[in-house]
């Protein structure tokens, strides 16, 4: 019995060793299989921009690579598996050996019958069918093992802004205030100071203040940080210095839920979904009669184009807003914000060319959006044409980071000296271009 219980002992402890190797095995089969799919989806989202420069050959190539990446991480993880069989059906082969030479020692010395001799050999054949299954289970426990770990690993990242807050927002239109912002992208391993010191910052010490109810034309060459503006109001990242108010109070103290219900923003490229036009305007909020959705498309005046559809609201959009126009999805993303009534309306303008006729009716719309009823929202327009930041109070020209120039819009016209008049004479889309 000793004897029986030892040799388990080395049965199960080998097991355990060759399991620590499939659970490697299996975790870099798993990372290997993300990695492809994550390669497939977004492809498959930029088919067209690979066919338009031929770039197919190119795509395969690299999955083939990703595939073969994945073939041998799992192939490690199978062959693991085999180890574990080999292993397990050698000790018991061993064990047999070891049974067979016990017993026929005893019984060639006279010390035991041959029942007895027999009996041993058969105790260790009744050890066969637990370790089997010890063996089975142990490998659906790699698998399970490998699985957990890449869970977790998921579920250790924790975002940088913390969701902590318990202020509130006032209501009503929201005044904005930048005080001495600094911000940089960073990945996860870079220090707030190492980031504030190099040069790679994408916002330096900007500043400026924005009255309730007034809008702001925000203007700047591509790539001098307006959008990262944007999306540090919303706090989809946190400054890294310097203090951002929302109507007098510190939006690290507000709720990302109360914030984020209270600033409305349109991106440069609108997300459709492959859903209803419904539950592309209401984002999946059942609640919202279809009345609310009526009256804010008839506000932005496409209406009759939502009527016009096969299935009205109901019509199916395709997912990435395919068979819509860049206008069309502009113009669902303002119909998103005028059901929410937020107090500050973000407008981060596509950079592209719109036809004269949509052009229109965006700018139609957006006089909407800002309000109406003498109730105007506070608003931050992001412009690329000349034509959007005429309707804007203040205007605010960042460069390279920095606030280049801040003032309002009549002020800033009116001086020969300013940057903004001259972007004017200049022609706004060629300066900026
Ligand atoms: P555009 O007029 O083309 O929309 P922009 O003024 O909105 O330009 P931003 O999108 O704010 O420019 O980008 C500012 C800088 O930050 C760019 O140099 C860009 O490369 C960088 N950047 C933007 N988003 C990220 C990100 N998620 N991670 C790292 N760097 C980024
Ligand atoms: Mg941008």
């Amino acid at each position: 019995g000793a004897l029986l219980t030892v040799y388990l002992g080395v049965v199960i402890a080998a097991l355990v060793l060759v399991n620590k190797v499939g659970v490697r095995a299996w975790t870099a089969a798993r990372a290997a299989w993300a990695e492809q799919m994550g390669f497939l989806e977004e492809r498959f989202a930029g088919t067209e921009d690979i066919r338009g420069i031929g770039a197919e050959q190119h795509q395969q190539r690299r999955l083939a690579g990703l595939m073969l990446n994945l073939l041998r991480s799992a192939r490690a993880g199978w062959l693991a598996n085999a180890l574990g069989h080999v292993v397990s059906n050698f000790l018991f082969i061993v064990g047999y050996a070891m049974g067979l030479a016990i017993g026929a020692t005893l019984y060639l010395n006279g010390q035991a019958t041959i029942g007895t001799a027999f009996m041993i050999v058969a105790y260790i054949g009744m050890l066969a069918t637990p370790i089997d299954a010890l063996h089975d289970i142990a490998e659906q426990l790699q698998q399970a093992t490998a699985g957990v770990n890449r869970v977790s690993e998921l579920l250790a990242l924790r975002p940088r802004a913390r969701d902590e807050g318990r202020a509130e927002l006032p209501a009503g239109p929201l005044s904005v205030q930048f005080d001495g912002v600094s911000f940089a992208y960073r990945d996860e391993d870079t220090p707030a100071a190492d980031a504030t010191e190099s040069d790679s910052l994408i916002l330096r010490e900007v500043s400026f203040m924005l009255a309730p109810g007034r809008t702001l034309g925000v203007l700047g060459r591509t790539g001098s940080g307006k959008t990262t503006l944007t999306r540090l109001l919303l706090r989809l990242y946190d400054a890294d210095s310097g203090a951002i108010r929302l109507g007098g109070t510190e939006i690290r103290a507000v709720p990302f839920e109360r914030l984020r219900a209270r600033v409305g923003l349109v991106t440069q490229d609108v997300q459709l979904f492959g859903a209803t036009l419904r539950e592309n305007i209401t984002l999946f909020d059942e609640t919202v009669p279809d009345a609310a959705i009526e009256d804010a498309l008839d506000k932005l005046g496409i209406l009759d184009w939502a009527r016009g559809l096969p299935q009205g609201l109901d019509t199916l959009l395709e997912p990435g807003g395919g068979g819509m126009s860049a206008g069309e999805a502009q113009l669902l993303a303002f119909a998103r914000i005028l059901l929410r009534d937020p107090g500050l309306v973000i407008l981060d303008e596509a950079a592209s060319r719109l036809d004269p006729l949509t052009e229109r009716r965006l700018e139609r719309a957006i006089e909407h959006l800002l309000g109406d009823d003498g109730r105007r929202r506070t608003a931050i327009v992001i412009a690329h044409r000349l034509r959007t930041v005429q309707a804007a109070d203040d205007i605010l020209i960042l460069e390279g980071g920095e606030v280049a120039e801040f003032g309002p819009h009549a002020a800033l016209a009116a001086d020969p000296e300013s940057r903004f008049n001259r972007l004017l004479r200049a022609g706004l889309e060629e300066a900026l271009a």
